[in-house]
């Protein structure tokens, strides 16, 4: 079975062959605006996408992929104003965050890792074009896409233009001539970030910044564009809006992936709910547990929501440890993974990650029973190999078992007493309990004294 994807554009599954099978794909994911620690949802895509990267140069041999780095934002800005630092300050030491972050998850690190910044030559050229084609307008220092332009606006998110216009923040600003233009320049103040440009000091939009990278590095036509399923309107279909009318209507991207978001405890991880899983936090609570947050961000369909639970990655862990002590049990065996067909199989059915993490289960327990020198070599070629399609199972299996020292275990523990005592006081009795029981599974007492939650081992 060749490759087939769901492709936003059509709403269909379709086969997957690059525009020039000799180059190899080209893939763009749209990165972070790097201003603070990102939550654990915008790891999805990363990861999610590094197993289909892998696959594309397995299949293809080469890959052009282009992660880009947002790093000139209104919320940047604000960052830097509320710490009293440079604005270089706030970005250099966030994009530093997210790489090391990704590391952390087995993201393998781009060759194409373009920033926003580094391309305001091409951005400025870019909305030169649009200009001159009639697509966009400059209006009081500022530039904008004139929407009207564009019939084929709304055929990626297929909304109606009354719903895109009560879907984007409308603006009333005056110089708009449509309330659905949308920026793709503006002024800057002397405290601000800001370039020269035909139109004044200022700096670009957001959507702009996307579409000036993806040509610069992959071209006018790119294989395939990822990213959540919430920058799908409008950050999406202004990109394809101003990629197009720049390329003389020429497609943008072939496919369009989209990945769910992570729910918690079914309702959306948000700021104000207070349940804001960082990536950062979790690989202090978790220490040398990463790779379960891998797999965790595995485990449903990447289209699907994921509800992400303590439980989630507990039971990740978990699995770890029996996938780990499998690979142990074999260690007087050499053996090079090879991936299994099956596993190319479920990869290529639209990246059905659960499936393969279920055929890894199935392989480890045909490794557990096989007997022989060579249908135990078999097994664990076939147990690693299955590993590394996902990402998974490539340490040395005695770094994953004896990774946890005592020290990383109580840090652990005292996670999961704060996690309690956060339960309790917001009347989550029922996850409070579920702590204290996972506790005394593991041989954890707790005691409750005037100077707070004690604990001690059985
Ligand atoms: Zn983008």
């Amino acid at each position: 079975m060749a490759l087939r994807l769901h492709n936003t554009l059509t709403r269909r599954v379709e086969p997957f062959a690059p525009l020039d099978p000799v180059a190899g794909p080209t893939m763009y994911l749209c990165g972070p605006t790097v201003y603070n620690y990102v939550h654990i949802g915008n790891a999805r895509g990363p990861v999610v996408f590094d197993v289909l990267a892998a696959l594309l140069r397995r299949r293809y041999g080469a890959l052009r992929y282009a992660r880009n780095i947002t790093d000139v934002d209104d919320k940047i800005n604000a960052a830097a104003r509320e710490a009293g630092v440079p604005i270089s300050d706030i970005t250099e030491r966030f994009t530093a965050v997210y790489l090391e972050e990704m590391a952390a998850l087995g993201v393998e690190p781009q060759s194409l890792q373009p920033k926003a910044t580094e391309h305001i030559p091409q951005i400025i050229a870019m909305i030169e074009r649009l200009i001159e084609r009639g697509n966009a307008y400059a209006a009081e220092g500022h530039v904008l896409f004139s929407v009207g332009s564009y019939p084929d606006y709304g055929k990626l998110s297929r909304q109606s233009p009354e719903d895109m216009l009560a879907g984007a923040r409308v603006d009333v600003a005056p110089y708009k001539q449509d309330p659905g233009d949308f920026v793709l320049w503006k002024p800057s103040t002397d405290d601000l970030p800001g370039w020269e440009s035909p139109w004044g000091r200022g700096r670009p939009g957001w959507h702009i910044e996307c579409s000036a990278m993806a040509e610069a590095h992959l071209g006018d036509t790119i294989d395939i564009h990822a990213g959540g399923v919430d920058l799908q309107f409008p950050h999406h279909e202004n990109e394809v809006a101003q990629s197009e009318c720049a390329h003389g209507g020429k497609p943008f991207a072939r496919f369009w992936l989209h990945n769910g978001m992570l729910v918690f405890g079914g309702s959306k991880m948000s700021k104000s709910l207070g349940n804001v899983e960082r990536i950062h936090t979790l690989l202090e609570r978790y220490p040398g547990r990463s790779e379960a947050l891998r797999y965790a961000l595995l485990s449903a369909h990447y289209r699907q929501p994921l509800d992400w639970t303590p439980a989630l990655v507990d039971q990740s862990i978990r699995t770890l440890d029996r996938l780990y002590g499998t690979l142990r049990d074999l260690s007087d065996v050499e053996a090079t993974p090879v991936i299994p067909q099956s596993i190319e199989d479920m990869l290529d059915d639209d990246l059905n990650t659960p499936q393969a993490l279920a055929e890894i289960a199935r392989l480890a327990g045909e490794a557990r029973k096989a007997e022989g020198a060579d249908a135990r070599r078999e097994a664990k070629s076939a147990l690693l190999g299955a590993g590394l399609a996902l990402g998974l199972l490539q340490r040395a299996p005695s770094e994953w078992i004896e990774g946890v020292t005592s020290n990383d275990d109580d840090a652990r523990i005292q996670g999961l007493i704060d996690e309690r005592i956060a339960a309790k006081a917001a009347k989550d009795f029922a996850r409070a309990d579920a702590i204290r029981r996972q506790l005394a599974d593991d041989g954890i007492l707790l005691e409750d004294t005037p100077q707070g939650v004690r604990w001690k081992r059985a």
